[in-house]
């Protein structure tokens, strides 16, 4: 019986011990998810599966404060993120409730009778969460998966585990079959890996880093399983000197040291036009060092720790190399704090300027006319985010039109929304999560002609 210590990361004080499950646990949770699928999910009426769905988002939402206490506690997270993300579980499940009802299918007039077509559940979905927003990026993956008539086996990242298990469990209380939604607390390289090769797994569903995603693919080619990846990104926050200046600048922090920078959409570059570089830059400061970075008890904190020893080392790597213009402040004490810090730099070769941080780090460029902007924004082998701050909305559009990323903003910094479909370009990933297609991607379209 192997088993992992969670740990706060704000204290580094152990939480709880969880099970890791084996190779042979997680292949008899794959069977049973098998059996719930033909069993019972994939023939229930679509009008009940939309009632379970939207009773599992009411038992979420009694749930809010107790799931974002867990996560303030296992992540470190803030609770003003922690309450959001468990809201974004409760959302995505009833946006997708609706969808069991409206699988349409279409009819196509052929010679000698009719075709019509059927969207058909893929059987058992392996969801595979990393640590940086366990519970949104578990919802992002199940809801629509669940709806779609799948039943799914999930395993949270191993130091990220407990709201995802709670999650599995509030399923239950709502009232969904047993082994319809199986959360399995486990290692990458042992239930990941199953996962991927289990033949009953018809779909991976993949979040994580970049180098574990091409992996995940390479296994799926072997059994020409669905994949969906969701990797990592080196996103621009692209300043025009016609932009709002001081909203660009007050906004830019909450862009990239958001989740103390471990996010997948950080805009951790920011360019901006020479001509404006030295106000932003000085409007920039007071915005950074005036961030609350406080322990995440602390209902005012808008930063907490880094999740690991082994991030915080990662990230101080980067900081040890690079040139720092300023930083914030951290309350210090024995967790893995890392000030939100920004460097400034003219290398577009620059380690800090080419590979995701993960931490609270921006680097700062100046840029002479758009087409620069473009060219410097594009030099990267990921394109996954941006942001776009001008007055000119034509240029505004024709720059997010020229970038060559999944989801950009245009004077926001917003970049993730569950109505609109969410993905990268390039390195950052492959097919798109969120969004009304969300639920087709979790079937397949078959065929069925009639004769006359
Ligand atoms: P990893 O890729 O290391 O891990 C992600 C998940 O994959 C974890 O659950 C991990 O398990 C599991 N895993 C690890 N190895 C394997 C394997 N061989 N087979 C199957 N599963 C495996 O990423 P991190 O957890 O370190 O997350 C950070 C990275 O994720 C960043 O690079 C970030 O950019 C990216 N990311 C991308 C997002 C997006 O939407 N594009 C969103 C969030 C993060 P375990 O933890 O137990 O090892």
């Amino acid at each position: 019986m192997s088993s992992y210590t969670v740990i706060n990361p704000a204290t580094t004080e152990a939480v709880t011990d969880v099970h890791l499950a084996s190779v042979e646990e997680t292949d008899a949770a794959v069977e049973a998810a098998h059996a719930a699928f033909v069993g019972g999910w994939r023939d229930l009426a679509p009008g009940e599966r939309a009632t379970l769905l939207r009773r599992f988002a009411s038992v979420v939402d009694a749930h809010v404060e107790e799931l974002a206490e867990i996560e303030v506690r296992n992540a470190g997270h803030t609770w003003g993120n922690a309450r959001w993300e468990a809201g974004n579980v409760r959302d995505c499940l009833n946006y997708y409730s609706a969808a069991p009802e409206r699988l349409f299918g279409r009819q196509i007039p052929v010679p000698g009778g009719v075709d019509v077509t059927f969207r058909e559940p893929l059987g058992v979905v392996g969801v595979i969460v990393p640590w940086n927003f366990p519970m949104p990026i578990a919802g992002w993956g199940f809801a629509p998966a669940l709806a779609a008539g799948n039943t799914v086996v999930l395993k949270p990242a191993e130091l990220t585990p407990l709201t995802a298990i709670r999650l599995g469990e509030l399923a239950l209380e709502a009232g969904l079959p047993e082994h319809v939604l199986t959360v399995i607390p486990g290692k990458g390289s042992v239930v990941g890996e199953r996962f991927v090769t289990h033949p009953l797994v018809r779909k991976i569903v993949f979040t994580g880093s970049t180098a574990v995603g091409k992996r995940i693919m390479a296994g799926c080619a072997d059994q020409v399983k669905r994949v969906t990846l969701e990797l990592g990104g080196k996103s621009s926050n692209i300043v025009f000197a016609d932009a709002d200046i001081d909203a660009a600048a007050a906004s830019a922090p909450y862009a990239v040291f958001d989740n103390a920078g471990q996010d997948c959409c950080a805009r951790s570059r920011i360019l901006v036009q020479r001509s404006a570089y030295d106000e932003f830059l000085s409007k920039l400061e007071p915005a950074v060092t005036g961030m609350r970075v406080l322990d995440p008890t602390d209902e005012s904190s808008e930063m907490g720790p880094l999740i690991s020893a082994q991030q915080l080392g990662t990230v101080r790597g980067y900081l040890d190399e690079a040139d720092v213009a300023f930083e914030g402040s951290t309350p210090g004490g024995p967790g893995f704090w890392v000030p939100p810090s920004v460097v400034t730099t003219e290398d577009p070769q620059a380690r800090i300027w080419r590979e995701e941080v993960f931490g609270p780090v921006v680097a700062v460029m100046p840029f002479d006319d758009e087409a620069e902007a473009v060219a410097l924004a594009n030099d990267t082998e990921y394109g996954l985010s941006g942001s776009i701050f001008t007055r000119d909305l034509g240029r505004g559009l024709r720059v997010a039109r020229a970038v060559e990323s999944g989801n950009l903003s245009v004077n926001s910094h917003s970049a993730v929304r569950y109505w609109t479909p969410f993905g990268g370009y390039k390195q950052s990933g492959l097919g798109r999560e969120l969004g009304p297609d969300a639920t087709s991607a979790f079937t397949e379209e078959k065929n069925v002609f009639i004769a006359h």
